[in-house]
């Protein structure tokens, strides 16, 4: 009896949940992500990229972050530093990322798929993050990037790439001193309980910042998680049935936590 109530309840929290962001009706605390305005009222619009590893990273994670920022004007660039090749798929996967990225609405000209030497895709390979900040610095010199937004130190998964993109974005930032100031945002991890919360994940992470307080956070939700599900679906080599549950319960389809990379 008492499993079937916690169970129920679950379910009755998942779907509320699910129903307040699909009907627009939750607003997080900290919704002014960028919201700066000019001196004429309208929004100060951003150049921003987002640097990932491998296709299938921007719909599986970030998907609330895309669709935060394109609804508002900002302008997105999307670098993935590899092809995603250690199955030996990496041009059918680059392929599938240009089409996932005109269902995310980023302009097939301002998305760049790498195929380096040095940056293969798996998890034995070491990226080196000089290579990394180097490539980063000569997108953001190229595109007139002003904000970058990529993984934290964990990556969502604890993927290596996912650090090393990490620590890449750490190393430029080190090295900008000769370069105007480039704005960093990361992508929180959450532990797993968190992570595969799907949307009941709105309430924990927007009671995350208060724990925080010595940190500069915002949570971002995806207005349409339909979104996520579709972009995802363009990766159809990827597209198999534990990817299709993880887009339904991961947190990462319905809200981003972004905090300030120092
Ligand atoms: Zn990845």
């Amino acid at each position: 009896m008492a499993w079937f109530l916690i169970i129920s309840s679950v379910i009755v929290l998942w779907v509320a949940s699910l129903c307040k962001i699909l009907h627009g009706s939750y607003s997080p605390p900290k919704g002014t992500f960028l919201n700066n305005l000019k001196d004429g009222g309208s929004i100060n619009k951003r150049n921003v990229l987002l640097v990932v590893a491998h296709p299938d990273d921007e719909s599986m994670f970030f998907t609330p972050t895309i669709n935060y920022l394109t609804t508002r004007g900002h302008n997105i660039h999307i670098l993935c530093l590899s092809i995603g090749d250690a199955d030996g798929k990496g041009i059918t996967r680059k392929e599938e990322l240009y089409q996932a990225s005109a269902i995310l609405k980023v302009p097939h000209q301002q998305v760049k798929v790498l195929d380096h030497p040095d940056l293969q895709d798996g998890f034995g390979e070491v990226w080196n993050h000089n290579i990394l900040a180097l490539i980063i610095e000569e997108e953001i010199n190229s595109y007139g990037i002003d904000l970058i937004i990529t993984f934290d130190n964990y990556g969502v998964s604890g993927h290596c790439n996912h650090c090393d993109v990490h620590y890449g974005v750490i190393r430029k930032l080190l090295h900008a001193s000769s370069q105007r100031k480039i704005e960093a945002w990361e992508l929180v991890s959450t532990n797993i309980f968190r992570k595969y919360s799907g949307p009941v994940d709105i309430w924990l992470s927007s009671l995350y910042p208060m724990q925080c307080s010595h940190e500069v956070l915002h949570c971002l939700l995806n207005e349409q998680p339909r979104k996520s599900f579709r972009a995802m679906a363009q990766h159809s080599s990827q597209w198999v049935w534990f990817r299709k549950l993880f887009v339904g319960f991961s947190s990462y389809t319905y809200v981003n936590t972004l905090r300030k990379m120092k």
